[in-house]
């Protein structure tokens, strides 16, 4: 086994858009860089909402065009019971853009990955950076894939963009913390009629609060938010999931048609946590993997492409010599998340209606 062969200045573990995008942003920089991803292609995965706000990020990125696609949808806005009884409506139209995406999240993820290659990242699928240790040359590197084969790598720098798990910064024994236990239940229904309405719709309910979105293709998704603790073992039931859909004020209405298909509910960690070191001298974390946002800021995908822009300028510019490039990143992922928790006090705040339930009272 040789690691020095295959010498990297950049390896970067996890293909999602933290990823793609500190590549895109150190291929700018002329930095040669492998992501090593451990699906062999693009899965589903929950997030597909994209506020407005995302544009200019999106320009700078050079990936917003990525989204003038049909499989992508315009969404005018948010369709609100949260706080009280009756539905309201926080429109987008007034903004100074003036829409945002509910994106088909797999088709993004693949579009993500060959707009990523074509800039000049080297794309290894279905390997999983497995061991990095320091050698001779930087770090030594292992990836593995599902049958077990094996590839060695040496490289200076390592990110860490494997999401909410942190793989890579775990191994290296930086602990994660987190704020609450929230997890999401989702469905995905194929529906034939019904209206297809370009807003996000959200509705809190006393143990948690649920989610929908319309998808290119005649799809509906809905998740149930709700702690690990607290979650009705039943929701993971086709049935009962369909039932509790029924007793929501304004989600059910969205599936007023035909139901022509849905998967089973599937669940996802969705709490707020984050690792408490995120950076050393030559290896850092980006996006989920730094700072896991709860879904209802709509903030995952961007933080995750924002970060990887940061990101990448850091690392080059630490890979020429800076000192403090990696102190400024940590700096704006600080100053990001402390807006957050201002954000998530706020919101959580605004629904008063069950302030005796557990899943709120935690939330005070
Ligand atoms: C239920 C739910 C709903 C959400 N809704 C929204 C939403 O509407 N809008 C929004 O903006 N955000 C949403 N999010 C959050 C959003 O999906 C994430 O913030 C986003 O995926 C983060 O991107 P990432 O690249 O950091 O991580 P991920 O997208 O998680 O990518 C990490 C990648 O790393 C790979 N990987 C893992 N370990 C290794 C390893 N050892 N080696 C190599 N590869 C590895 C994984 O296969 C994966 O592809 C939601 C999240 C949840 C759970």
């Amino acid at each position: 086994m040789s690691f020095n062969t295959n010498h990297k200045q950049v390896i970067i573990a996890g293909g999602g858009p933290s990823g793609a995008a500190t590549a895109l942003s150190l291929i700018s920089r002329g930095i040669n860089c492998l992501i090593a991803e451990a699906e062999p292609c693009p899965k589903f995965k929950a997030g597909e909402t994209i506020p407005p706000l995302s544009l200019p990020l999106l320009q700078r990125l050079k990936i917003s065009h990525l989204l003038n696609d049909k499989a992508h949808l315009h969404c005018y806005g948010n369709k609100l019971i949260w706080g009280d009884s009756e539905p309201y409506e926080k429109s987008f139209l007034l903004n100074t853009h003036s829409h945002g995406w509910h994106i088909d999240r797999t088709y993004f993820e693949q579009q993500l990955k060959l707009h990523t290659i074509d800039a000049g990242a080297e794309w290894l699928a279905g390997y999983r950076l497995t061991q990095c240790k320091p050698g001779n040359n930087g770090w030594d590197i292992t990836l593995t894939n599902t049958e077990g084969q094996q590839q060695y790598f040496s490289c200076d720098f390592i990110a860490d963009a494997s999401g909410r798990a942190s793989r890579i910064a775990r191994s290296m024994g930086i602990q994660r913390n987190k704020l609450d236990n929230l997890t999401g239940i989702t469905m995905c229904f194929h529906i034939s009629g019904g209206n297809n309405p370009f807003y996000t719709f959200i509705e809190s309910s006393p143990h948690g609060w649920w989610y929908a979105a319309p998808l290119s293709d005649s799809r509906i998704i809905t998740t149930y938010f709700t702690d690990t603790d607290i979650v009705d073992p039943g929701m993971m039931q086709t049935g009962h999931h369909l039932e509790a859909i029924k007793n929501t004020k304004m989600i059910k209405g969205l599936l007023d048609a035909t139901i022509i298909n849905n998967t089973a509910p599937a669940t996802y960690t969705a709490s707020t946590s984050w690792l408490s070191r995120r950076h050393d001298k030559s290896w850092l974390a980006v996006g989920d993997a730094a700072i896991a946002y709860d879904p209802i800021s709509s903030y995952g995908i961007i933080s995750a492409l924002e970060s990887g822009y940061y990101a990448g300028h850091a690392i080059a510019d630490t890979l020429k010599g800076s000192k403090d490039a990696l102190i400024a990143y940590d700096w704006l992922l600080n100053k990001a998340f402390a807006t957050y928790k201002e954000m998530y006090i706020h919101q959580y705040s605004l629904e008063k209606r069950w302030i005796e339930e557990e899943f709120w009272k935690r939330r005070r």
